[in-house]
C-alpha cells in the first residue's frame, strides 16, 4: 500500500508556486488562456509569470538558448512590440526581478514551451516540470543592447547539485521520479520555513549578524539545526531551523561551530542573535552538540 507523495507547491500572494495539482509534466495546452486558466501560467501576454512562477519560452525571443535539461533564458523588456527585435537594454525590474529572486530564495520555476519554439510540440503549448535558475547575469547581446540572462535547470536533472544535497531513497526500477519528487518536495518544505525564518532575522545571520545584499534583494540561508533525513531525521521546523550567512552555515553544517544550553555561539562564546517569534529547541541543539562531540 503506497500513499500519494503531497503534490509539492505552494501559495505566495494567489501565486501558485511549484507543481500544479492535476498537471502532470508533459500535457498539453491549447494556448495561453488555457495555461492561465489551469493556473499553469498566469496572464496572457507575458512570458514571465508573477513573481516569476512560470515561463514561456515561446520563441519570440531570438537570444534564448534551450538546451532542454538547462535554458539560457532571456529576460524580458526593451523590444520592439511589432519586431520582436531588442531596441532598448533591459533592466533587473518587474519579471526579471522576479526571477533573480526566485534563486536568491529558491524558489521553483514552471517552465512551458509552445510550439513556435519548439517544433515538435506542433500545436499550443507543453508544461515540461519544474527548473531553477541557478545563476543570473547582464550582458550585451548581438543587437548591441543589454540583456538579463538567467540559467536555468531541470530540478529533476540527477546531476544538478540540489539532487545531490537531497534525501534520495534508493528503489529498485525506475526510481527517478521517485528522487525527482523527493527533492522537489524537499526544496519546496524548506522554502517555507526557511522563508520564514529569514523574514523573522530579516536576512541577517544569527550567528555573525552579517546580512548580504544583492542585486536582488538581501540573501540568507535556513540552516537545520539537527539535520533533516535519516539517520538525523531533524524536523523542518522553526525549532530546528537558523537563518545563517553562507559561512556560518558551512561552518554549523561542518560542526565547527554549536549552540550550548545558554544560547552561546561557541567556540566564539557569542550569544546567537533571538527573536521571539522564533524559539529554538535546545533538545536539537543538543543532538548537533552531540554530532559535535561537544556534550
Ligand atoms: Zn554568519
Amino acid at each position: 500500500m503506497t500513499m500519494p507523495a503531497p503534490t509539492p507547491s505552494f501559495e505566495i500572494n494567489g501565486n501558485l508556486f511549484g507543481e500544479v495539482p492535476g498537471v502532470p509534466v508533459g500535457m498539453r495546452f491549447t494556448g495561453r488562456q488555457a495555461l492561465h486558466d489551469a493556473r499553469v501560467h498566469r496572464g496572457l501576454m507575458r512570458g514571465i509569470a508573477p513573481m516569476g512562477a512560470s515561463i514561456v519560452l515561446s520563441g519570440g525571443y531570438e537570444d534564448d538558448e534551450d538546451h532542454g535539461d538547462t535554458i539560457l533564458y532571456t529576460g524580458e523588456g526593451g523590444r520592439d512590440a511589432n519586431t520582436g527585435r531588442q531596441t532598448a537594454d533591459q533592466l533587473l525590474t518587474l519579471g526579471n526581478l522576479a526571477l533573480a529572486q526566485s534563486m536568491e530564495r529558491g524558489w521553483p520555476v514552471r517552465v512551458i514551451r509552445g510550439h513556435q519554439h519548439d517544433a515538435t510540440i506542433r500545436t499550443g503549448y507543453r508544461y515540461d516540470g519544474l527548473y531553477r535558475v541557478a545563476s543570473y547575469w547582464s550582458e550585451r547581446g548581438p543587437h548591441g543592447h543589454l540583456i538579463w540572462r538567467f540559467r536555468m535547470e531541470r530540478i529533476s536533472e540527477p546531476s544538478s547539485p540540489a539532487i545531490q544535497a537531497g534525501v534520495s531513497e534508493p528503489a529498485s526500477g525506475s526510481h527517478e521520479p521517485l528522487r525527482a519528487q523527493t527533492m522537489v518536495s524537499r526544496i519546496i518544505r524548506n522554502t517555507r520555513v526557511g522563508d520564514q525564518v529569514k523574514e523573522i532575522h530579516d536576512y541577517r545571520c544569527q550567528v555573525c549578524s552579517t546580512r548580504l545584499e544583492t542585486p536582488a534583494g538581501p540573501y540568507a540561508e535556513s540552516c537545520h539545526i539537527r539535520p533533516l533525513g535519516r539517520p538525523h531525521n531533524g524536523p523542518d521546523t522553526l525549532a530546528n531551523v537558523l537563518c545563517l550567512c553562507p559561512n556560518c552555515h558551512v561552518l554549523l553544517d561542518d560542526l565547527a561551530i554549536w549552540i550550548d544550553d545558554d544560547r552561546m555561539v561557541q567556540p566564539y562564546g557569542k550569544r546567537l542573535r533571538v527573536d521571539p517569534r522564533h524559539c529554538i529547541d535546545v533538545m536539537h541543539a543538543q543532538y548537533q552538540r552531540a554530532l559535535c562531540d561537544k556534550r
